[in-house]
């Protein structure tokens, strides 16, 4: 009845004119065409231990900018200066490196599936007076028995402080779309004070408010191209009646992290950026309603960094009608074991024809065929694809975690998988042969509310990962890439891009692409500096000098204090160097100071330590404080 019902609605409001991508194939082309495309002269770099310990700094100071630093997982993202290419192979020759890669572009491809004209566009939409001129019963996200309503019902009732986050990892949001905005849903960050221009929570993140935008690397998650508001709605719809007028309050958080452009073009270190934000900022989920064929060892050492914070990644297992366990397409196929790969079923839980699928590596289904969501503009349509299939499994896993909160993404994983609907056609198809069931998963996990957290060790084999994904092997069949102990050899160090040789192409165009230097990185390894904890601290937004034996930087300070002073710089610095800087102050008088350099782990900043906190400096400072503003 129902069913009927809708499409005769939107069969009167049928509007073709917005087309959307329902699931970004994303990948590095030039795996496949020997024309890899990457952000020129930026690289990722992992290094074998502790950046602190590491003995590589100086060898290639001067020759690269750091770009983000990574404490946490030891890796850097950085850009060669122009004209030292050369120092690309002393990297390779590092025997600290883990391995280096370029700063890959993911990049939307075609959808390769003709047959399938609905998959990637808006087939209807409809305003909100459209909607609300229905009765709320007329229509629902989709009509497969998912129990969605049940869910809710057995739910625990709305609490402020129990509410799940789930990062959604796409071109953005409209944060004002009444969906949102009425339930509340967008994730908030409390430590962070709207509008200062301060970074209050020293996340690294000016005024990050609802999220953030890796792309302009600014506040506002704009959705230029209605992919994220789409899966927004869906992870939101999964937890409450978005189509009513009085939307209930919503019981998780949306986190939107913006790394795919108009285009649905990103880098692979704006989604490691994004994840390294989901994983710091509290989200337990992951949203990837987007993938391709190119495998990145940073991309899979962000996951695990995911995975280690025991966060449950969703990601769709594409749209190309493809056996999963031989088509590689990633972030579906990284072997983290708490990464769920999801295809996409009908109303009457039959396998989507565009849908991947494949016994090993997809592990659930997903209602993914004309799922009604919120569109930019305060709209509502209809989108088909894995990506609309992948939000329905973020949105009841956050519910279910308000049930368990201690739950790790891996038991999690495990719960939707066990609590699945058995559908006979998808036994042959798809890992579970399920599809999901709110109201069995949210059952499973209340009648063990003191469940104790755990999941089993994990450590990325990326030499072997890098084999699966290069189809050097074809037949290879793909490892799922736990326990595979420690990964002794640098992916370029041995062998040189050997893996693609298939694709001699590629592999001459990566030792191309190469050129970074050895150097060393230091960083502090007090997680609280103690040069900002001592005395109060001032906003203070200036260009400084720094003098660091005979180099000459300029930095733009933040923050200073009594004891030192917090600054942006785009060069590596030494932990525990000596600086020397003159700083001028409101009232114009110049004082040089002497310092350390500390790195700060809660910003991500460097900052330095002041060697005399009396003398000149001192008294001149004194004057300065009622001139300038405090912070925290
Ligand atoms: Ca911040």
């Amino acid at each position: 009845m129902a069913i009927n019902k809708r499409r005769t609605l939107f069969e009167s409001h049928i509007y073709r004119f917005l087309f959307l991508v329902s699931f970004f194939t994303l990948g590095v082309q030039g795996q496949y065409n020997g024309q890899a495309k990457v952000v020129p002269g930026e690289y990722i770099i992992k290094y074998k231990m502790d950046l602190s310990r590491s003995n590589a700094i100086g060898k290639i100071q001067g020759k690269v900018t750091l770009k983000t630093a990574f404490p946490e997982m030891n890796m850097l993202h950085m850009a060669v200066k122009p004209g030292q290419e050369s120092a690309v192979q002393d990297i390779k020759n590092d025997p600290d490196v883990l391995f280096i890669e370029p700063n890959y572009i993911l990049e939307k491809l075609d959808n390769d599936n003709d047959s399938q004209s609905s998959v990637g566009q808006v087939v209807e939409q409809l305003s909100l007076d459209q909607v609300y001129a229905q009765s709320s019963s007329a229509f629902t996200q989709n009509y497969s028995n998912v129990r969605v309503d049940q869910a809710w019902q057995l739910s625990s009732s709305y609490v402020s402080d129990n509410r799940p986050i789930v990062a959604i990892l796409d071109t953005g949001l409209e944060k004002d779309h009444v969906v949102f905005k009425n339930s509340g849903a967008l994730w908030v960050n409390l430590k962070e004070i709207p509008g200062n221009g301060i970074d209050d929570d020293q996340n690294g993140y000016i005024d990050d408010i609802n999220g953030w935008n890796f792309i302009s690397n600014a506040a506002s998650f704009a959705d230029d191209e209605g992919h994220g508001t789409h899966v927004g709605g869906i992870i939101i719809g999964a937890t409450l009646d978005i189509f009513s007028q009085n939307l209930d309050q919503a019981k998780i958080q949306i986190m939107p992290l913006k790394f795919l452009d108009a285009q649905g073009s990103g880098s692979t270190a704006n989604a490691i950026k994004a994840i390294y934000y989901a994983v710091n900022n509290g989200a337990k989920v992951i949203n990837n309603s987007w993938g391709g064929p190119g495998y990145s060892s940073a991309l899979l050492e962000a996951l695990t960094y995911a995975y280690n914070h025991q966060i449950l990644i969703v990601s769709a297992a594409g749209n190309s009608s493809k056996n999963n366990d031989s088509n590689e397409i990633y972030p579906a196929n990284y072997g983290v074991p708490s990464n769920i790969s999801i295809a996409a079923t009908s109303d009457s839980d039959k396998l989507a024809s565009f849908s991947n699928y494949g016994i090993q590596k997809v592990h659930l289904a997903s209602p993914g065929i004309y799922i009604y969501s919120t569109l930019p503009g305060n709209m509502f349509g209809s989108m088909s694809g894995t990506s609309m299939a992948a939000p329905f499994v973020s949105g009841i896993a956050a519910l279910a975690l308000r049930e368990a909160p201690a739950l790790s993404g891996y038991q999690l994983k495990t719960l939707l998988v066990s609590s699945g609907y058995s559908v006979g056609n998808l036994t042959s198809k798809i890992q579970s042969g399920s599809r999901i069931d709110a109201y069995s998963l949210i059952s499973q996990v209340k009648s063990n509310p003191g469940i104790t957290s755990n999941q089993p060790e994990y450590k990325p084999s990326y030499s072997e990962e890098r084999n699966v994904a290069s189809e050097a092997a074809p037949d290879a069949s793909p490892k799922s890439g736990g326990g595979c102990g420690t990964v002794a050899s640098s992916l370029l160090a041995k062998g040189g891009g050997a893996p693609f040789d298939a694709n001699g192409a590629l592999a001459v165009l990566l030792l191309l692409m190469i050129p970074l230097a050895v150097y060393t990185y230091l960083k502090a390894k007090t997680k609280t500096p103690t040069y900002v904890r001592q005395h109060d601290r001032f906003i203070m937004n200036s260009d400084i000098t720094v003098k660091m034996g005979d180099r000459e930087l300029v930095a733009q300070m933040k923050t200073i204090s009594m004891g030192g002073l917090s600054f942006n710089i785009d060069e590596m610095l030494e932990k525990g160097g000596s600086v020397s800087m003159k700083i001028k102050g409101p009232d114009n008088q110049e004082i040089e100071v002497e310092g350390r350099v500390v790195w700060s782990e809660a910003n991500h900043a460097y900052g330095v330590k002041f060697e005399e906190e009396k003398g000149m400096f001192a008294e001149a400072f004194m004057g300065w404080k009622n001139k300038l503003v405090k912070t925290d």
